[in-house]
């Protein structure tokens, strides 16, 4: 089974030339100048890219189908969840194996096997989130990393359900250290932070615009600079995800500026949504984008910050973070109190079209597009050779992206993610996501979704191959 796409611009991390991309079976072929002899008489499906950009499929770092949080569960499953990521242009998820306090986490990976096994539309890894660290997760680290889950999310926030004190982030990091494992962080000072909620609920503040004051960026900076210090006396590799305040930035610039292995993410909604316009919305409405780090203040400046620092390099990829809820019995959970909230924005569908819309409007590049949303991150989750790259040899995981086309956000439109509403409602995108290749087979064309449910396969991972 061989494709050949012809007549498209090729968009790489480094460049953009026109070239013809020759699939053979699962994985790229040939990647060479239109016209070449090397192509003549091939017997095969023809996509034709004249006009468009031919990308890899987008690799989205961070995403939670089917999670557990406060007593409900993340709305999409892995297979709505990576359908609409296909959708999208994403042909590569990460998401996040939980381990709260109580549970081993050799079972919980083993239940998140079960849950995506057989349902995916796109290919998927896993990191494992270390909800209590003792000397059987710390044991189970280490076997992790020959199973291909080798990266590990702790928490500096949610006392009594995640969080992990100074002393057990230090022994994490340790093993992370010995064993080449990534750490990634969810950096907020969540003490802290949880008596400023308590004393907000006290004096009446319940609205969701109390979600975003209760946790101000000083608490996200503090949590930063102190993961940073942390990781520094272990020599463990940090990755700070979801970060939404210019300052914590800061400090993630002033340590890769120290030469230290640190790497920022930031997500759609911190480049785009804000604190007064979204959580400050009128009446319940701000629920829709409750999240933790929550959306900053414009007035502020974070956004056009988080911005200039994905041009610098020191955001160093961009995922969703995508962790979906209804309003209808989710999100009213927390109506009269902000914290019962289930915190999350739904994302996975759109991230491809809303960097995208960050290269027309003159942000980044669209080079930087692809680093940000396919090649970095194929790079810091240990993928890099078979994703986040059209070359020889790599899976044929490949977007035809139209730089004339046009794309509508919002319920009704483009919407398949499992949610009765879009964070997303009334984007307009000056870019349209036509073809979709995920391995060799095309799971979105012009007609739309054109996959197949368990398509998508398990992803061991290696070691991170973006470290200095
Ligand atoms: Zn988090
Ligand atoms: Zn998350």
């Amino acid at each position: 089974m061989k494709t050949l796409i012809t007549g498209g611009t090729v968009v790489s991390a480094t460049g953009s030339a026109p070239a013809d991309v020759l699939v053979d079976g699962e994985t790229i072929a040939a990647v060479v100048a239109p016209g070449h002899p090397l192509l003549e008489g091939i017997d095969g499906t023809v996509i034709d890219a004249t006009g468009k950009y031919v990308i890899p499929g987008g690799v989205d770092g961070h995403t939670h189908m089917e999670m557990p949080f406060g007593g409900t569960e993340a709305s999409d499953t892995f297979e709505t969840g990576t359908r609409a990521a296909a959708w999208g242009g994403t042909t590569t998820i990460i998401d996040f194996v939980v381990q709260a306090h109580g549970q081993r986490v050799q079972d919980q990976l083993a239940r998140w096997h079960a849950k995506a096994a057989g349902n995916c539309a796109i290919d998927y890894g896993f990191h494992q989130i270390i909800g209590e660290v003792d000397d059987e997760s710390l044991r189970a680290m280490d076997e992790l990393i020959g199973e291909g889950v080798t990266s590990f999310k702790l928490f500096m926030a949610y006392p009594g359900v995640f969080l992990s004190s100074d002393g057990q982030i230090l022994r994490a990091m340790q093993a992370a250290a010995a064993n080449g494992g990534l750490i990634m962080m969810h950096a907020e000072n969540g003490s802290a932070i949880d008596v400023l909620v308590q004393q907000a609920l006290a004096r009446g503040e319940t609205t969701p615009y109390h979600h975003g004051l209760t946790r101000p960026w000083q608490a996200e900076q503090e949590a930063t600079h102190r993961a940073i210090m942390l990781a520094d006396i272990t020599g463990a590799p940090l990755y700070i995800v979801h970060v939404s305040a210019k300052q914590a930035l800061a400090r993630i610039a002033e340590a890769r500026d120290a030469g230290r292995n640190v790497f920022g993410e930031t997500c759609p909604q911190y480049l785009y949504l804000s604190l007064e316009e979204h959580l400050g919305a009128p009446g319940f409405e701000g629920a829709k984008w409750v999240c933790s780090t929550p959306l900053r203040a414009r007035a502020e400046g974070h956004q056009d910050e988080l911005w200039r620092y994905i041009r610098t390099g020191d955001v160093t990829t961009v995922s969703t973070d995508h962790c979906p809820f209804c309003m209808k019995d989710q999100k009213e959970m927390g109506i009269g109190d902000f914290s019962k909230i289930p915190n999350g924005i739904g994302s996975v569908e759109h991230r491809m079209d809303l960097l995208y819309q960050g290269v027309v409007d003159g942000r980044i590049t669209k080079e930087r597009w692809v680093d940000v949303c396919c090649t970095t991150p194929a790079r810091m989750f240990g993928l890099y050779g078979r994703k986040g790259v059209i070359a020889p040899g790599a899976d044929a995981d490949i977007v035809v992206y139209d730089p004339a086309g046009h794309t509508s956000i919002g319920v009704g439109r483009t919407h398949h993610m499992n949610m009765d509403y879009s964070a997303w409602e009334g984007f307009e995108i000056d870019g349209h996501v036509d073809v979709v290749v995920s391995r060799g087979t095309v799971i979105v064309d012009r007609s739309g979704y054109v996959g197949t449910r368990g398509h998508g396969r398990f992803l061991a991972r290696q070691l991170s191959q973006n470290l200095i």
